[in-house]
């Protein structure tokens, strides 16, 4: 991963937005920046010092080890104080940016009173959330690893899906595979649901047993050298009546429609239209109650987000999900969710799993 080129970039934007110093305290935000893995730090970043992670002991060794590009800084206490409290200080910051989404109103008014009176607290919004959305090849490759291990993961998963098993013992198999298969760990608390719960887009796997008949979605994604992987197959359980095929096949060409319009250029927006007209067409549109994908990388939901009224433009790098879906309520639903990334013609999808309906009778 080329680190000093992201803390370069980061710097910039720093520039570009009249700030001295930024402190980072998401820790995905820190590892992007630093390579540091743990659950907690700070991370100073200033122009003209070597970013500083601030840490406590418990990962000092594994700091050492991981850390590209930074200095280290053992730190008592609050760590994000600390980091702020050298940036005005050693960084000798006057507008000190910090993470608005990430910062609690308690660990702000504690930085405030550690600060010289000269320096200004700035909060910032994505800052280093928008150079995370377009993936630099390496981190493409590692998603691309990430959803291989979760597809081939999913022919053994299936052969547990009867009637009668619950949909906690299918999330169960999912995820026993997975770590088996070498994954660090899930990106989410795997999804399954089955018959009419699955008219739920974001049911998490119940103690409800399969039925004979109908559909069950399963939504499920890996995280593999820290990249997510994020994945829907909807199966059908015992003959498929005329209706339900339709539903599948329905969703099948909105999803289909979506990666074709999925190209450098358009609007986020566009992509997620794309798949809405189609369901429009067949009377499915007002059962699609979510946006058609979002970014993922280090983490499970990036930007940039395909849903309406997005603006953004999408730019080769970017890797997103295509996950239209039908949801009617009393009968069921159906999802279908692919990886891909956008090239400079159009789009690569990185999911390899079958788009046809899986019956399991
Ligand atoms: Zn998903
Ligand atoms: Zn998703």
């Amino acid at each position: 991963m080329d680190y000093s080129e992201r803390q370069r970039k980061v710097l910039a934007e720093l520039t570009r937005r009249g700030l001295d110093a930024l402190l980072v305290t998401h820790t995905p935000n820190i590892r992007y920046l630093s390579g540091f893995t743990g659950s907690s730090g700070a991370l100073a970043v200033a122009a003209g010092h070597r970013p500083r992670l601030f840490i406590d002991g418990r990962y000092l060794e594994q700091a050492r080890q991981e850390v590209v590009g930074c200095a280290l800084t053992l730190a008592k206490g609050a760590l994000a104080s600390a980091a702020a409290a050298w940036l005005a200080q050693a960084g000798g910051a006057r507008l000190l940016g910090f993470e608005s989404q990430q910062l609690t109103v308690a660990a702000r008014s504690a930085i405030g009173r550690r600060l010289p009176a000269r320096t200004r607290l700035r909060a910032t919004d994505s800052l280093v959330e928008q150079l995370r959305m377009v993936k630099q090849p390496e981190e493409i490759e590692r998603i691309r690893a990430a959803v291989r291990l979760a597809s081939g993961i999913l022919p053994d998963a299936l052969q547990v899906i009867r009637p009668g098993i619950s949909e906690s013992a299918v999330a169960a198999e999912i995820e026993y595979r997975a770590r088996r298969a070498g994954a660090e760990a899930m990106s989410f608390p795997t999804l399954v649901s089955s018959g009419a719960r699955s008219a739920m887009p974001h049911a998490v796997a119940s103690s409800c047993l399969l039925p004979r008949r109908g559909f069950v979605i399963l939504d499920f994604g890996v995280i593999l050298g820290g990249y997510c992987s994020d994945m829907t197959r909807t199966v059908y359980l015992g003959r498929v009546p005329a209706r339900a095929r339709s539903l599948y096949q329905c969703v099948r060409e909105a999803q289909q429609a979506a990666k074709e319009a999925l190209r450098p250029g358009i609007q986020a927006a566009e992509v997620d239209a794309a798949a809405r007209r189609l369901l429009r067409r067949h009377g499915f549109a007002r059962y699609f109650s979510h946006s058609t994908g979002h970014g993922l990388g280090l983490e499970i939901h990036e930007s940039p987000r395909l849903g309406r009224g997005q603006r953004q433009a999408l730019r080769p790098g970017m890797v997103v999900t295509v996950e239209p879906g039908v949801y009617i309520p009393g009968e069921g639903g159906v999802r279908i969710e692919d990886v891909a990334v956008v090239t400079d013609t159009g789009c690569e999808v990185l999911t390899p799993t079958t788009h046809e309906l899986i019956v399991i009778r």
